[in-house]
């Protein structure tokens, strides 16, 4: 902004970038505000077997219940929230959360046992201090084996290799934890983390999947990315699937586990009942 203004030292005094930093720390107490005053909700979407449909996990995603705007997708606030390390707050109570969510369900439905929450962790996270015992305590409180809890970092997380992120990583992985990579396919293309780093999932982006049933290039690249994942003994799932195509296609290319609106959109705990209780 201070550039575009006529690029002065002193740009500081522009008016047009002191309006941004207000709105941007506006837009900051706001979020802290929601936080406070729980106008975040957790959505769950499930997660399933592709041969069969059976429903096998769900991932946490979360919204925010905003009072005058309604309900409002994680897009809009996350890089926000990242920004200003409220993150860390928003992302432990959203793991708390969802664990504790996975404890009703396994309570109520007895076919829920074997149902895995996936939630979502920002690299802001794992820089913080205390990730691994945040962790441990939602699953302590909640009263779910560890091995029912699954993380979803991103490439460009497991990228950054330094002592701080293996210490995380192999700490996570011996409270029993399961890791995904989320966004498989989008960040810089070096495998070798894949090896280094203890990880049990790869989450195939949306993007491979959009174009599987209609381009073969997308096809043969879905096709690589299960391939690799047999090779290091590690599961697939698709995320995004939309079509019945698709579904069939990744199939048949060997992935096992899907994601996306032709199964289920994201919903509230209570939506997900219905799916569990019919399982
Ligand atoms: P993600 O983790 O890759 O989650 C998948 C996103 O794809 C979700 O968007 C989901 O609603 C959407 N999706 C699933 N199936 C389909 C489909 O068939 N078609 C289409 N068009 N979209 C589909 P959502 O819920 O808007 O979340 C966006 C991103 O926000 C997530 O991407 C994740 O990176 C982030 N996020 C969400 N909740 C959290 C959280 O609690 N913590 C952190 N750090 N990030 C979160
Ligand atoms: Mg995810
Ligand atoms: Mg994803
Ligand atoms: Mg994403």
């Amino acid at each position: 902004a201070a550039k575009a203004a006529g690029g002065n030292r002193y740009a500081i005094f522009d008016p047009a970038m002191h309006a941004d930093l207000l709105a941007e720390a506006q837009q900051r107490y706001e979020l802290e505000r929601a936080l406070a005053e729980g106008q975040f909700v957790v959505y769950y979407q499930p997660i399933v077997e592709l041969s069969s449909t059976r429903l096998v996990g769900v991932e946490a995603l979360v919204r925010w219940d905003h009072p005058e705007r309604g309900v409002i997708g994680p897009d809009a606030f996350i890089p926000l929230a990242e920004a200003t390390g409220l993150i860390v707050p928003l992302g432990r109570w959203v793991l708390e959360q969802a664990c504790r969510q996975l404890a009703r369900w396994r309570a109520a439905y007895p076919s829920a046992t074997d149902v895995y929450m996936s939630v979502n962790l920002s690299a802001r996270q794992f820089q913080a201090p205390g990730l691994v015992e945040d962790v441990a305590a939602a699953i302590a409180a909640a009263g779910i084996p560890a091995g029912r809890l699954t993380l979803e970092l991103t490439e460009t997380l497991l990228m950054r290799d330094t002592v701080a992120t293996v210490e995380a990583l192999a700490a996570l992985k011996a409270l029993g934890v399961k890791l995904a990579v989320d966004d498989f396919g989008t960040g810089y293309s070096a495998l070798g983390y894949l090896r280094q780093f203890p990880v049990d999932i790869i989450k195939i982006d949306k993007s491979f999947v959009d174009g599987v049933a209609t381009s073969h290039e997308d096809a043969v690249l879905a096709q690589t990315i299960v391939q690799l994942g047999r090779t290091l003994n590690l599961q697939t799932l698709a995320e995004g699937i939309e079509s019945t195509d698709q579904s069939s296609q990744l199939e048949a290319l060997g992935c096992t586990y899907g994601q996306g609106y032709l199964f289920a959109r994201p919903a509230a705990a209570q939506q997900i009942e219905g799916l569990l209780r019919g399982r």
